[in-house]
């Protein structure tokens, strides 16, 4: 199967972990590597670390917001070294392997900053949390620590796959992208404060849980032109 998968660094402070990762990259045969906001870079320093896979740092596509570095993902997750506030799809690396060789979607791993990892509402925009089963006591591993055991996982799942028959996806209609999902949630939000659902005084977490329901549907294109044809009925109605 085609290789889909970006690694998504965000915010990196240390240089040296940026080379490290495209290392774990390349030893595993990933190449697409996307940098969002890092605090040094280009740097000699992630030269040296990556010793020997410059390809990969050249490639590197650097952005300013996540958002721009999964746009076009139907597939994000985001990799956390703690248990976060509001329960999220939570797989461990294999299973993480697994999803995306079956189901062969654009996909994002997203890592956070080394001090204090990935913010909450970076992580709400991921179908799934992958947590490395570290101890309790001591779970943070180093930022191209976890690169590469997550890189691994899918490597030992690509030669898994190897000789496995080619099957025909699974759905007939390509699944919605990140963009997609922010378009529809930020009318959603639109037409539920026309509607005064929304309260804009108290906002409670009523968008982050929609999000969350809507991310585990795992809307196809058509279902999400569908949704946003129903908001513009509505607000049609309004008006
Ligand atoms: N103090 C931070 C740890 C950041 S470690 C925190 O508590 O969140 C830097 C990054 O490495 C994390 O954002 C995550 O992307 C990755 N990482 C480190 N340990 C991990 C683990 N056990 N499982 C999954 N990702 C991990």
């Amino acid at each position: 199967m085609q290789n889909k998968v970006r690694i998504v660094l965000v915010n990196t402070s240390h240089p040296g972990n940026i080379g490290g990762a495209a290392r774990a990259m390349k030893n595993m045969g990933l190449a697409d590597l996307y940098l969002v906001a890092p605090k040094v870079y280009p740097s000699e320093e992630a030269v040296s670390r990556a010793s020997g896979a410059t390809d990969i740092l050249d490639q590197a596509v650097v952005v300013e917001t996540l958002e721009e570095a999964i746009a076009d993902c139907q597939l994000v997750i985001g990799t956390s070294a703690r248990e976060r506030h509001i329960p999220w799809p939570l797989v461990d690396p294999r299973q993480a392997a697994d999803m995306v060789y079956e189901e062969s979607l654009e996909t994002a791993f997203v890592f956070g900053r080394e001090d204090r990892g990935l913010t909450n509402e970076e992580l709400q925009r991921c179908h799934y949390h992958v947590h490395i089963p570290s101890v309790e006591t001591f779970s943070s591993l180093n930022l191209a620590a976890a690169v590469q055991v997550i890189a691994y996982e899918l490597r030992m799942k690509s030669l898994l796959m190897k000789d496995a028959p080619v099957v025909s996806p699974k759905w007939d209609v390509p699944a919605a992208t990140s963009e997609q999902m922010d378009h529809l949630l930020a009318h959603l939000e639109e037409v539920l404060t026309k509607t005064e659902f929304l309260d804009p005084k108290v906002p409670r977490k009523v968008m982050t849980r929609f999000r969350r329901l809507y991310q585990r549907a795992q809307l196809d294109q058509q279902e999400m032109g569908m949704l946003r044809g129903m908001l513009t009925s509505v607000e049609k109605q309004i008006k």
